[in-house]
């Protein structure tokens, strides 16, 4: 069973997410009321490392201390990770991964996150919102799981970039889709003040809607994308940044989020073994199983070139991110909406 409060324990606003643990566990649902009932659901703390979400929840928090526009349903997720700074504990799964979802996993983790959600269907949120933080330089954007007017208006609050993605499974947001309009959201970097602010006007924006099928809806300089495909570095082969390495990454690829890369951009370099048999060290799977990574790149004097312009997203120079997701995704914009 998880702990669920209908106050804020005392202090707690002066706390910083390496010193939650103090005053609650992972999992805590904590239940404040507002003036209107139906609350806003508010995830943070998914992963221990990325605490924009709590640093932007307590300005809003400080800031409306006598009465709540809205209800609030706040979950804490892994403050025992935040303790440490880390996304999370050494050989836990990652609890953004373990919402229900067609896969009907089971094990602590998942039966958490059926009661959660469970709980908070009763409730029959206004709207879902999870709150992370990237591991590389991206612009702030917003994650929505439905193309339904209610979902992309919610997620125009927050940003105007927006990407329309549907996998993996088991994630909050796709679960929360089920009953009420949900996105994720991510404010860049942890600790930088403009994901904090914007996530912060996010709140206020939120809390104080009544239909979010009232809002103008997406805007000429706002832009919705579809994650098409990801990139990722093949099995077995050595990668990072040292020149010791069979794929050398090119260094700062990051700054390439969101924009159009051009053909001729150069994407890493190969070595030894790779560079002996010219093997292409990316892998790119289309929607019917194919290998489709030589349609966009090509070795020229051993570099990875991109010979067909796209718009990546979530960059990462973080290796260990790069090992157990992906280098990056390529993103395709959506003009029928
Ligand atoms: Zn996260």
């Amino acid at each position: 069973m998880i702990t669920q409060l209908n106050k804020l324990p005392e202090g707690i606003l002066d706390l910083s997410a390496d010193q939650l643990y103090t005053k609650i566990d992972n999992h805590t649902l904590i239940h404040l009321t507002g003036k209107i009932q139906r609350p806003v659901f508010i995830s943070i703390l998914q992963h221990g490392n990325e605490y924009t979400g709590w640093d932007a929840l307590k300005d809003y928090l400080n800031n409306h201390q006598h009465i709540l526009p809205r209800s609030l349903s706040i979950l804490f997720g892994n403050i025992q990770a935040a303790k440490y700074n880390i996304r999370q504990i050494e050989g836990e799964a990652d609890f953004n991964r373990r919402w229900p979802s067609h896969l009907n996993l089971d094990g602590p983790i998942a039966r958490t996150m059926r009661e959660i959600t469970d709980i908070m269907i009763q409730r029959k949120p206004f709207a879902s919102v999870d709150i992370h933080n990237n591991s590389g330089r991206n612009p702030h954007y917003s994650g929505i799981n439905s193309l339904e007017p209610e979902f992309i208006n919610l997620a125009s609050l927050f940003s105007d970039t927006m990407i329309y993605f549907t996998s993996p499974a088991g994630i909050q947001s796709r679960a929360f889709a089920k009953f009420c309009p949900s996105v994720t959201v991510e404010c860049g970097l942890s600790g930088t003040a403009d994901g904090k602010e914007q996530t912060h006007t996010f709140l206020e924006l939120l809390l104080s809607q009544s239909n979010l099928l009232k809002i103008p809806g997406i805007l000429e300089h706002q832009k919705v994308y579809e994650i098409q495909y990801s990139i990722r570095i093949k099995e077995g082969i050595e990668f990072g940044f040292d020149q010791d390495n069979d794929l050398i990454l090119a260094k700062d690829l990051d700054y390439l989020n969101f924009h159009q890369v051009t053909v001729g951009e150069n994407f890493g370099k190969i070595n030894g073994k790779l560079a002996e048999k010219q093997i292409m060290p990316f892998a790119i799977i289309d929607e019917n199983n194919c290998e489709v990574a030589n349609n966009y790149f090509t070795i020229k004097n051993n570099h990875i070139i991109c010979s067909k312009s796209f718009v990546p997203a979530m960059i990462t120079q973080n290796i260990k991110a790069i090992k157990n997701d992906c280098l990056c995704y390529i993103m395709q914009p959506i003009n029928k909406i």
